[in-house]
């Protein structure tokens, strides 16, 4: 069992923008050599769509190249690891989330973040239990009540549409930027966030 200071469950478009806000504070003189982990099973709802109205995105892209181009986003920082699995069983343990995937495999955190959007709950032993999705648009889409800035509880957190925001590429990974935001904060002490910089010519 590795110890991570934080897991993302779900490695869609929340779930990798979640993931990657985190581990880009990684220069923060607070890190302190925190280490992310994100484990999703790969079947994102991007998957099936070709973009023409996600901002930043080339209009036409598929889905696929766009979730391709977040995993190698995720995969610049060393403080993040992206491991592929089917979680089916979490649970709390003392002052740790852990997670079991489907191949028996456990992972340790104190804080984890649930992303696995509106559409499946496949895990047993949480403490809370979905909802109807405010927003989804269909009798069976899933969202977890939150505080108004995705913390369901304490060190409990949900991110994507899961959250409860509408079936948009931008929304679900405005939701990941914000849960993550939130994170880095508590570390930080203060309100923080990431913004990156050209190099500047000596
Ligand atoms: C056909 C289609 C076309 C679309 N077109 C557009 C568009 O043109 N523009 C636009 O803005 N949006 C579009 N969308 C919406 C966009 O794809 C979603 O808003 C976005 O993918 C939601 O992100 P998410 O992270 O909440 O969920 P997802 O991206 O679906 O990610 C959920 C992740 O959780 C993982 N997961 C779930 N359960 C488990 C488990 N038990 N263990 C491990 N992993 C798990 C899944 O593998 C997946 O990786 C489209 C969607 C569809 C279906």
């Amino acid at each position: 069992m590795q110890p991570f200071d934080v897991i993302v469950i779900g490695d869609g478009v929340g779930g990798l923008s979640c993931a990657m806000t985190l581990a880009s504070a990684h220069v923060k003189r607070w890190w302190d050599d925190r280490r992310v982990l994100l484990i999703g099973d790969g079947r994102s709802d991007l998957e099936k769509a070709r973009l023409f109205n996600a901002p930043g995105i080339t209009p036409g892209t598929d889905g696929t190249a766009v979730l391709q181009t977040m995993r190698e986003q995720l995969a610049q920082y060393p403080a993040a690891t992206h491991l592929t699995g089917h979680v089916v069983h979490i649970e709390r343990c003392d002052q740790a989330w852990n997670v079991v995937t489907e191949t028996g495999d456990m992972h340790s955190t104190p804080i984890l973040i649930l992303a696995t959007g509106y559409k499946r709950w496949e895990f047993e032993g949480l403490p809370v239990s979905p909802a109807p999705h405010p927003r989804g648009g269909k009798p069976d889409r899933i969202s977890l009540q939150h505080d108004g800035v995705y913390q369901v509880s304490p060190n409990l957190h949900v991110a994507g549409l899961l959250g409860g925001g509408s079936s948009q590429f931008a929304i679900a990974a405005g939701i990941g930027a914000q849960v993550a935001v939130e994170i880095l904060s508590k570390w930080a002490g203060k309100r923080t966030h990431v913004h990156d910089l050209p190099e500047r010519p000596e």
